[in-house]
């Protein structure tokens, strides 16, 4: 079995995700490219080892607690040693802004629950669950947005905003209960990156998106925790 750290990546078939695995996994882990879809998991996971990258996929739905319970299991029985976790998967929950029926005063309760179950509740459960799974050495990285910066709130896309925000307090929360310890975490933003959340209107490329994520989650142990940061920049939360 490989003595490569583990590196566990979220929504990774595509997207931001499957170039975080692609960048890991040429950094020398060992990578767990997670999915809730079995056909695109794997064929995402096969073409990376194609491509000679120690890459395999795991089922994940982040809503699903008996889901998120089974990865800890094959993470615990595995014996490596989990050092990475990125929580990536996510949903843009309202009416594209577009669409002059994003506003807050008219948004289903039901599309923002659905917003926090993926973006905020499915990270926070993977932390408790995957965190005391890093021994000496653990980072995370919950993949935020600027439309959760508090100083930057506009309006529109509440189910979208709200949960990043939160998804950032539980950064902020979880820096403060795990400090002294070489567990860090920190909320990245990517930048407004070229995937099917994105859009083709995008400036970034996923490789140019996928850094920032890659650098929060390769941090050196002297590195920081509960911040928010874009491009390796520290950002206003
Ligand atoms: P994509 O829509 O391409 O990828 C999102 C991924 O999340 C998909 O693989 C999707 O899979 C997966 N996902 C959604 N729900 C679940 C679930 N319950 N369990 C497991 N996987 C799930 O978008 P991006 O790559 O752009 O987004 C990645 C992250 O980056 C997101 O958190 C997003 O909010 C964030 N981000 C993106 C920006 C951008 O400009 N692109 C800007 C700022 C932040 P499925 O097909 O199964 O739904």
């Amino acid at each position: 079995m490989s003595e490569k750290p583990i590196a566990v990546v979220t929504g990774a078939y595509r997207g931001l995700g499957f170039e975080t695995c692609r960048q890991l996994a040429l950094r020398d882990y060992r990578v767990i490219l997670t999915a809730r879809r079995e056909a695109e998991g794997s064929a995402a996971a096969s073409a990376l080892q194609q491509a000679r990258l120690e890459v395999e996929f795991h089922l994940l739905d982040v809503t699903s607690e008996e889901s998120m319970q089974q990865l800890a299991r094959y993470l615990r029985a595995s014996g490596s040693r989990l050092e990475v976790l990125v929580n990536n998967a996510g949903i843009f929950p309202d009416p594209s802004p577009d669409s002059g029926n994003s506003a807050a005063m008219r948004a289903d309760i039901e599309t923002v629950r659905a917003g926090f179950e993926t973006n905020t509740l499915g990270p926070l459960r993977l932390c408790q669950l995957l965190m005391p799974l890093m021994q000496s050495r653990g980072r995370v990285v919950n993949v935020s947005s600027g439309m959760g910066q508090l100083s930057e709130m506009n309006g529109g896309c509440p189910g979208y905003r709200l949960s990043k925000t939160a998804l950032n307090a539980v950064t902020r929360i979880l820096a403060d209960e795990w400090q002294g310890s070489n567990v860090k975490i920190n909320s990245v933003c990517p930048g407004w990156v070229r995937t099917d959340m994105g859009g083709k209107e995008a400036p970034l490329t996923v490789e140019q998106g996928a850094g920032g994520i890659v650098w929060a989650a390769t941090l050196a142990d002297d590195g920081p925790s509960g911040g928010f940061f874009r491009d390796g920049e520290s950002i206003d939360w």
